[in-house]
């Protein structure tokens, strides 16, 4: 999969892009990262990519032209503008991606994207979650890593990008490893058990228990025998 980024800040990939999962799936092949400079791209002899905004009001819109200059030729690929403003990047959201064969990130500064933008280059509008940070890079890095770690060969056991967080609409129950007891904390008796069928039951109900208490917005979708 190929996975273009169009940024003011290639240089704030370094770190995301070289290690664990992403670095791997890259070194092995699976995974191509294209880091577009948009300053390239920035008008004049300073390289300008933004202007105060039409109508007046605080800080300083991202121009059409430099933007329009990377995207429109890139008509085969799936475009998306992370934003504040968009649907909210969910699960399914990157199992939808992680089936393209090639998609752009283009990462906001400033205020935000001259309308124009999105209107003609862009076709979908993504949010990292209900908070304003100073640019799109983090939610590339986080779309970029989310998606890799389900593109085939990457994950080592498959069966760990299935059971966890939001494939079956729930929140992952707790998990232990050795030692069974520290300080006096132990694990719960269950899990030691071998009785696999009261195992899933136990983790199937803490999942509804974490879930209700911390996402109950989650539950409103699901099946009435969960
Ligand atoms: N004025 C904008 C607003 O109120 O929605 C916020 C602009 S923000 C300071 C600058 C850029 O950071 C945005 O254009 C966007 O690309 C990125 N950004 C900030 N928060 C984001 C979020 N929660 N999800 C995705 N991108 C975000």
């Amino acid at each position: 999969m190929k996975i273009r980024v169009v940024t003011m800040f290639p240089e704030y990939f370094e770190g995301p892009l070289d290690v664990s999962i992403v670095g791997r799936a890259i070194e092995d092949g699976i995974l191509e990262v294209e880091l577009i400079d948009l300053r390239e791209h920035g008008l004049g002899k300073h390289k300008q990519l933004d202007d105060t905004p039409f109508g007046g009001g605080p800080g300083m819109v991202m121009r059409i032209e430099p933007l329009a200059g990377v995207l429109e030729p890139l008509e085969n690929t799936h475009r998306v503008l992370f934003t504040p403003s968009g649907h909210p990047m969910k699960q399914e959201t990157l199992d939808r991606w992680a089936a393209l064969e090639e998609i752009t990130f283009v990462c906001g500064r400033y205020e935000g994207v001259d309308q124009r933008v999105i209107d003609h280059f862009i076709d979908e509008e993504t949010s990292l979650g209900d908070y304003v940070l100073a640019g799109g890079e983090v939610a590339a890095a986080a779309a970029i890593e989310g998606i890799a770690r389900l593109l085939p060969g990457v994950v080592g056991n498959p069966d760990s990008t299935v059971f966890e967080s939001f494939r079956d609409g729930l929140l992952e129950e707790p998990v232990y490893t050795r030692p069974a007891e520290f300080r006096g904390w132990k694990v719960p008796e269950i899990l030691l058990s071998g009785d696999h069928a009261r195992i899933e039951a136990w983790r199937k109900e803490q999942r509804l228990q974490r879930t209700r208490e911390r996402r109950p917005d989650l539950l409103d979708g699901l099946p009435s025998d969960n």
